[in-house]
């Protein structure tokens, strides 16, 4: 039975996998199947899971029916979700214990076996050593775990079925060999279990690789699982059983199976013969060698861990129990020291620990589980095996790897490919020789064909030669016909040459023929697009005749239309140019009429110029007597004291002159007009002589009373020119009555003085010569100051008229806006007088009018002028909205200068701001005057920009 597997020469690699201890290593090689997920005997967090740690798994087995008779109470309870077992010893105390997995009583045969030996089986497998190992008391369940067969029941297989049953589901049957050996351990005797009359098995280890061997022991090499579980059923028949009186069942012995399993790396190319005929010299070098991976599997069912006076031997039995004891005890050392990394490990003490020497300390994977019963009852033994388990988890073996080089089948495949290679050497040769045979034979009737072909070739030759000599004699006269014919064809030649000259003659003519011709169509054709572009031209000509027919005819409507308009136009041309005539003729007898005026006015002037000459003559006589008597009146003064009763006597002359000078300057109301001017004078005169003859009653306030005297004679001078015509005007101005005037409206304060001032000015004002002295002199600016003071509505009358009569003088306009003449005129509304509003207006309408009237003569030379100076000063604002409210000639004045204003086109944009629009078309149809509702009709009609606004209003 034994197996020749064991016996092959081998030379054995080591590979180490890393562990805990990190004693370095190589990768284990790759497997179809990963399983490193399933293989957890679960390790813990801290472990690495190729660690060479001994896994430890404690598990209790169910209470007997006796335990559960008797009430034992449990010494043992589980806490599998945190792996820990809790040993108690009493009610109160009690100890937890860590395992790598915790089985109760209820898991089950195939958990406990993932779990515990799969990881195991799978490193095996990949070519590691691999032990599982039972421990326990007698009865707790090893054999049940480790051994049973589960032939009634698969559920109930233990883990010797499993890990076979693996083992045969990931091998290669042609190629992986795997055989068991079983054994039993009794009394430190070896008896194998397959072969029982082998006993005394010696344990036997390699000096060199340290490999524990058992020579002679059976190894069946197993092909499938029924084979095995009839093997293992021979066995256990066939292991020696001790009663005891815990346990019928219970072996007092050990039983080891080993499985030997053989893998070859190329275990399929081995058989086959196809890629063994393609392998080369080269790939039978060292790379290429046929690797084994040899391993070994034991699983152990432990002797029962109890105490053996407990288990109450008897008779021949005392002389066991040392031996029984032996190797466990000697087991429980060795895993002492292993655990406490201890120096000496006292392996060699026992076969037991002999045979388990690669299991700890080794280069196996070990997983151990022990069995423990739930019962109080077995406290010692089941704390025992507990704290066997807790030092076998201490345990670290360096997992290695074992590698041969299969020289076997290497030898094997050597001598297939020597095979091969002489057979296709022998076919080679045979094939060769076949060939050389066969190119003989060609070669022969090769020759033979050539002597049959020169045969027919020398008669061929004759023949042919005696066909040259007939081909020359033919040649020879076909040569002379040849001559002749060569002599006819220059001939001919030279007559083609004739020809074709002539022919090319005829060609040159016809292609200029054709040329012509080309011409003569090329513009036949352009002429022809011509006349076609000129029809085209024809016809756009007449549509655009016709077009412009109809055009001269709207024309001529239009002219005809314009003919009637213009016809009527000049009508009118002709109407006013008879108003016109008219105008004319009456301007001229205006003119006429003021020359004569004039005239009669120079006449006065020069008799008032006479008189006036008279009166300095006289003032002067007068100053004289007055100095005179100024000398007198000191003299007197001296003797006032003593004469003061007469001085009172003369008082009432006083007190007449001071009213009779106030009764003077009343105002222009109070003055008499007419011709009675110069007998005022006179009196007047006659009164400032009795003043400076009475030089005795003239005191210190004597030049006021002169100064009212010069006024008053001033005013009556004035009064009495305007009465006169301006006759006088000139001479006054002339002898400095103009600087009076305008010093005592400077410096007086008095009403009176204000209002005669004002008036005498305004008198003067009517004169254009005396205009431009007045507003040289500061005259206009000093009116408009007075006019700010006063409410005296006679003053503003006066000074009104005197401005507007400044207004009518164009040259002076800058200067009046200047000195602020325009601002006091519409300032002077405010007192509502009605007079005095009317020379407001008559002055505005003179400004107006006498810008409308430059306006023109601008015009006329192609300039513009601007707009009015009245616009800034408010004053058309106040035109366009306060007309309605005063008198008829207020009214008419306003409107004149209105309309004159609206003649400027540089106003219309203010006049239309101004809702002046509204004001035109009013004064154009309910004026009273004829003269200014044409005015603002004409200004309505000309202007485009009123007739747009018209139109929007
Ligand atoms: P040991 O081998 O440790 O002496 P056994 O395996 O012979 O113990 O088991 C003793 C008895 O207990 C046997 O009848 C067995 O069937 C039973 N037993 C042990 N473990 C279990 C278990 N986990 N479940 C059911 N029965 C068990
Ligand atoms: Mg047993």
């Amino acid at each position: 039975m034994a197996s020749s597997a064991h016996s092959r020469g081998s030379l054995r690699t080591e590979r180490q996998v890393p562990t805990a201890r990190g004693n370095g290593g190589g990768n284990p090689p790759a497997r179809s199947r990963s399983s490193s997920a399933k293989r957890s005997l679960r390790v813990s967090s801290d472990d690495d899971k190729n660690s060479g740690r001994v896994r430890v798994a404690v598990r209790v087995r169910p209470k007997t029916t006796e335990e559960n008779d008797l009430d034992f109470t449990d010494c043992v309870e589980l806490q599998p979700e945190l792996r820990r077992l809790k040993l108690k010893k009493n009610n109160w105390s009690s100890e937890s214990y860590r395992f790598d997995e915790v089985f109760t009583e209820s898991a089950s045969q195939r958990r406990v076996y993932e779990a515990v030996a799969k990881p195991v089986v799978e490193s095996v497998l990949d070519g590691y050593n691999g032990t599982v190992m039972a421990y326990g008391q007698t009865g707790t369940g090893k054999t049940y775990t480790v051994g049973r067969l589960g032939k009634d029941d698969p559920s109930e297989r233990g883990i010797m079925v499993r890990a076979l049953e693996d083992i045969f589901a990931n091998i290669s049957p042609g190629s992986d060999i795997m055989a068991i050996s079983y054994l039993q351990l009794y009394l430190e005797t070896i008896q194998d279990l397959l072969a029982p009359e082998k006993t005394n098995i010696p344990v036997v280890e390699d000096p060199k690789t340290g490999e524990v061997s058992l020579p002679g022991s059976a190894i069946v090499q197993i092909k499938d699982l029924n084979q095995f579980l009839e093997l293992l059923q021979v066995g256990e028949a066939n292991r020696h059983a001790a009663n005891t009186k815990l346990n019928t069942e219970s072996s007092r012995s050990h039983a080891v199976l080993l499985v030997h399993i053989n893998r070859s790396l190329e275990g399929k190319k081995e058989n086959d013969a196809s890629s063994l005929a393609n392998v080369t010299n080269s790939e039978l070098s060292s790379h290429h060698l046929p690797h084994l991976l040899k391993s070994k599997l034991l699983i152990v069912d432990l002797a029962g861990s109890e105490r053996i006076d407990k288990s109450g031997i008897e008779g021949h039995m005392i002389e066991e129990t040392k031996f029984i004891n032996l190797s466990l005890t000697s087991l429980g050392k060795c895993i002492n020291a292993l655990a406490e990394n201890s120096p000496y490990i006292p392996t060699r003490e026992s076969k037991l620990t002999r045979l388990l020497r690669d299991s700890f300390g080794g280069t196996a994977r070990t997983s151990l589980i022990v069995t423990v019963g739930p019962s109080a009852r077995y406290y010692s033994e089941t704390a025992s095996t507990i704290m066997f388990g807790q030092r076998a988890m201490k345990v670290v073996n360096a997992v290695k790897l074992k590698e041969e080089v299969d020289y076997e089948s290497l030898c094997r495949k050597l001598e297939y490919h020597v095979d091969y290679l002489t057979s296709e050497t022998d076919r080679q040769q045979k094939l060769r020789e076949n060939e050389k045979e066969q190119l003989e034979k060609k070669l022969q009737e090769k020759e033979a064909f050539l002597v049959e072909t020169e045969k027919k070739f020398s008669v061929k030759y004759e023949h042919l030669e005696k066909e040259r000599n007939h081909l020359v004699l033919e040649t020879q006269s076909l040569l002379k016909a040849l001559n002749i014919q060569k002599s006819e064809k220059d001939k001919l030649s030279q007559e083609v040459g004739h020809l074709e000259i002539s022919l090319k003659q005829a060609k040159e003519q016809e292609l200029e023929n054709l040329n012509y011709q080309k011409v003569l169509a090329e513009t036949t054709q352009m002429y022809e697009k011509k006349i076609a572009q000129l029809i085209k031209q024809q016809e756009d000509e007449s549509s655009r005749c016709a077009d412009l027919e109809e055009q001269l005819s709207g024309m001529r409507n239009y002219l005809s239309g314009n003919k009637k308009s213009v016809q009527v136009q000049e009508k009118e041309i002709d109407e006013l140019k008879r108003e016109i005539l008219k105008l004319n003729e009456d301007a001229a007898s205006t003119i006429q009429s003021l020359r004569a005026r004039n005239n009669e006015l120079s006449l006065e002037k020069e008799l008032l110029n006479g008189e006036l000459k008279t009166l300095k003559d006289k003032l002067l006589y007068e100053e004289r007597k007055r100095r005179c008597l100024e000398d007198e009146i000191i003299i007197l003064k001296n003797a006032l004291n003593d004469d003061n009763a007469e001085y009172e006597s003369k008082r009432p002359y006083k007190g007449d002159i001071t009213t009779r000078s106030t009764l003077s300057l009343g105002g222009p109301a109070n003055i008499p007009k007419s011709n009675r001017s110069r007998e005022t004078i006179s009196g007047q005169k006659d009164t400032i002589s009795k003043i400076f003859e009475e030089g005795k009653t003239v005191n210190v306030d004597l030049h006021l009373d002169i100064e009212n005297f010069l006024i008053h004679h001033l005013a009556v001078l004035t009064r009495d020119s305007y009465a006169q015509q301006y006759v006088n005007q000139e001479r006054i101005v002339e002898e400095g009555g103009l600087d009076t005037l305008l010093l005592l409206l400077e410096s007086s304060e008095d009403a009176n003085i204000h209002r005669v001032t004002a008036g005498a000015i305004a008198n003067l004002a009517m004169n254009s010569s005396n205009q431009g002295l007045i507003m040289g002199k500061g005259g206009a600016r000093l009116l408009a100051n007075i006019a700010s003071k006063t409410e005296d509505p006679q003053t503003l009358r006066m000074i009104a008229g005197a401005i507007a009569n400044l207004c009518g003088n164009e040259k002076l306009h800058v200067t009046l806006k200047k000195d602020g003449g325009l601002k006091a005129l519409l300032g002077m509304v405010r007192c509502g007088h009605s007079d005095v509003i009317a020379q407001v207006a008559r002055g505005f309408a003179n400004f107006a009018k006498c810008e409308s009237r430059v306006f023109v003569i601008v015009c006329s030379k192609g300039h513009r002028k601007g707009r009015s100076l009245l616009i800034e000063d408010g004053v058309l604002n106040w035109m366009a909205t306060s007309s309605a409210t005063f008198s008829a000639s207020t009214r008419r004045h306003i409107e004149l200068a209105f309309c004159h204003l609206a003649q400027n086109e540089d106003n219309t944009l203010e006049i239309i701001r101004s809702g002046g629009i509204k004001e035109l078309i009013r004064i154009s149809r309910e004026s009273s005057r004829e003269d200014t509702r044409n005015l603002a009709k004409k200004a309505l009609d000309s202007n485009p920009a009123f007739s747009t606004e018209i139109h929007a209003i």
